[in-house]
């Protein structure tokens, strides 16, 4: 189900999870690898095309929704203030939202865009996981040299790291531990 009307969205009855990062972060590459489909999400959406929020259903258990992502180079003022209130206000209001995971491109070094992101879930109080993509493009001493560095940042305005997994649509690695994650709070939902 595709959305730009909030209203117009599923029901709450099911737990939910939310994939969000800048655009080309890898955030279609992964939803297609955890839901094991070759297009299920759409490949790096075009700059102002209409942008949806996307509703799938999985397992009949848990929805996942893939948000529009931010920090596309081209994007209008007054399109990025569109976006900003179409995903706080879905952000702040979806009351079976579990968690939002917040995809982080783990060949670049700490963005601004994408920690300032993050200090509004905080502080808005939206739990959320970072999830570093394509880790198989880094070996595993420039992917810890570049975590290192990406949480050592973030412990300047945070006092605890939230939940962190790691990526690789080619491999798949980083299926398992994330499904089992959200397996495990599913557990926990009540409508
Ligand atoms: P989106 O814009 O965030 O949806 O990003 P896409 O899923 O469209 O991916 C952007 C580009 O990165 C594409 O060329 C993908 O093939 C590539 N990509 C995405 N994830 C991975 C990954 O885990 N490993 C590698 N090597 N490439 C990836």
């Amino acid at each position: 189900m595709s959305n730009t009307d909030i209203e117009k969205c599923p029901e709450p009855k099911l737990p939910e999870y939310a994939f969000i990062g800048r655009s080309n972060v890898g955030k279609s590459s992964l939803i297609n690898m955890l839901s094991e489909r070759k297009a299920l999400a759409k490949t790096s959406g075009t700059p102002g095309k209409t942008r949806l929020i996307n509703h799938f259903i999985m397992n009949e258990s848990w929805y996942l929704v893939d948000l529009p992502g931010y920090g596309y180079a081209k994007i209008s003022k007054k399109d990025r203030a569109k976006w900003r209130i179409l995903i706080h206000t879905y952000l702040k209001n979806r009351s079976n939202l579990m968690c939002v995971f917040v995809l982080i491109d783990s060949r670049h070094k700490a963005q601004k865009i994408d920690l300032e992101f993050m200090e509004w879930l905080g502080k808005n109080q939206i739990p959320f996981s970072m999830i570093f993509t394509k880790i198989d493009k880094l070996n595993s001493g420039e992917f810890n040299k570049n975590k290192k560095a990406f949480q050592k940042e973030m412990l300047k305005n945070w006092e605890f790291l939230p939940p962190t997994f790691e990526s690789s649509s080619t491999s798949g690695h980083g299926r398992d531990s994330i499904l089992k994650y959200i397996a495990e709070i599913n557990e926990m939902f009540e409508v």
